[in-house]
């Protein structure tokens, strides 16, 4: 075995999910261990957003004022038309959190990797680097956890927070990758390097034909965070080496000025294929259990895809502490099924969704002009579009408030429903 301290849960993957699932249930008195295939626990060196649904559980954790030190918390978000660079709608964010009781910040990623790592190691989660993980086995007494190097670890449970290419999710479907020809080029930059006057009191996207283009402020404000995502046309050819460099400038030509002032400075040596997968409904495999982008990893235009992963570590440590008897015994079979009765059908709105937000943030010709009246037209402190996100995080499924949906996403193209054909 990889050591011989015994653990009751094994968490496989040592992300943004994996930490904070390990931190969670260490804090509720349960061993956890977690294998990490890496040499080093970290993270890509870019933003995050984090809404009041996430904000709310890391308050719940004591680790908000940590994250308030090192995020920022902007006073609004703007979204633009990334051709003619007019507004089309914004969110207060003040307001934001005053309606949701937490704030909406933007973080840098390795910031809220380090929170949590630095949490698990206080509550005395057995980190484990240099460990990968390419079996799993259900044991009469809990799961096993095969390791690349011929050992293997075995636990009560075992939590599978393997990412989009997750291994344990093969044990419960036979899908993969889904690619939506959509790339992300990123950049996290001195703030003296921007070349131009940003307002880092937003959180600013500026939406385009099939292009989109994100920035924000980090570390109290002395970072820049810039995403920029467009549509490859050698993905849409079919070609292997899709979304590089040279496909990036031309995918911005025709945007307004402050959209083309940020594009020389993306980081071309690195860039993110985006993929996501289709929702699926069962995550657990008797003792074994997905998490975070393993079960649900979606495009991201919603902002959620961390969020959901926190948020299943958060509800599935809750479900443990409610099922665990005086002498310290765990209903491990009702824990997995509570967890699994809500939050695959949350995340399977949250990535449907974020398909169709896709969808209408890329819009060209007339459809795209629709879409610009709408927005226009959306009242600044009507929530009806973020409640069902944004709210307290639902336990069970009859606390899981309605879907948003003046139309049924999940069943109509939005851009027919928007305006039909290209123009
Ligand atoms: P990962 O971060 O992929 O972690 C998986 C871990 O498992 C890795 O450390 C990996 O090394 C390890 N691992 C994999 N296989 C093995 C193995 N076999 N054995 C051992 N270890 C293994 N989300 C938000 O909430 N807000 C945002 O603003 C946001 N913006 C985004 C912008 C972009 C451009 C992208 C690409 C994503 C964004 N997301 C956002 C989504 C978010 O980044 C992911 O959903 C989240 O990081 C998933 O975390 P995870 O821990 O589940 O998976």
């Amino acid at each position: 075995t990889t050591s011989a301290n015994p653990v009751d849960v094994l968490i496989v993957g040592g992300g943004i999910g994996g930490l904070s699932a390990a931190f969670a249930l260490a804090r509720e008195g349960l061993r956890v261990r977690v294998l990490e295939q890496a040499r080093e626990f970290g993270e890509v060196g870019a933003g995050l957003q984090i809404a009041p649904n996430c904000t709310r559980i890391l308050h719940d954790y004591g680790l908000l004022e940590e994250a308030r030190r090192l995020g920022v918390l902007p006073k609004s978000m703007v979204m633009r038309d990334a051709v003619d660079g007019s507004e089309l709608t914004r969110l207060d964010l003040v307001d934001l959190e005053r309606t949701y009781g937490f704030p909406y910040m933007v973080i840098h990623r390795s910031d809220l990797h380090g929170i949590f790592l630095r949490a698990c190691r206080r509550a005395g989660v057995d980190l484990v680097t240099d460990a990968r993980v390419s079996g799993y086995e259900n044991t009469a007494s809990g799961a096993r956890a095969l390791l690349a190097d011929g050992r293997a670890d075995e636990a009560r449970i075992v939590i599978a927070a393997d990412g989009l290419h997750s291994g344990a999710r093969r044990l419960l479907a036979e899908d993969e990758p889904v690619s939506s020809s959509y790339v992300a080029y990123r950049a996290a930059i001195p703030i003296e390097q921007a070349g131009r006057d940003v307002d880092l009191s937003e959180v600013s996207v500026h939406v385009g034909p099939r292009c989109h283009f994100v920035h924000y402020g980090l570390r109290g404000g002395e970072m820049l965070n810039q995403v920029a995502v467009f549509q490859s046309p050698k993905a849409l050819a079919g070609e292997e080496n899709w979304g590089t460099p040279d496909e990036l400038d031309n995918a911005f030509a025709e945007t307004c000025p402050d959209v083309q002032a940020g594009i020389p400075l993306m980081w071309r040596d690195r860039w993110w294929r985006m993929f996501d997968r289709d929702p699926i409904m069962t995550w657990v495999d008797g003792n074994i259990a997905l998490l975070g982008d393993a079960a649900h990893p979606p495009l991201q235009y919603m902002a959620q895809g961390a969020i959901m992963a926190i948020e299943d570590g958060w509800v599935l440590a809750k479900h443990v502490a409610a099922r665990r008897d005086e002498n310290g015994a765990i209903d491990w079979q009702g824990a997995l099924a509570a967890y699994e009765a809500v939050r695959p059908e949350h995340c399977r709105r949250v990535l449907t969704t974020a398909r169709a937000w896709g969808e209408l943030w890329h819009l060209d010709g007339v459809a795209r002009l629709q879409r610009n009246t709408l927005l226009r037209a959306r009242d600044t402190y009507d929530y009806s579009f973020t409640e069902w996100i944004y709210g307290p995080t639902a336990l069970t499924p009859e606390e899981e408030p309605p879907m948003f949906s003046p139309i049924p996403l999940d069943s109509v193209d939005v851009a027919d429903l928007i305006g039909g054909a290209e123009a």
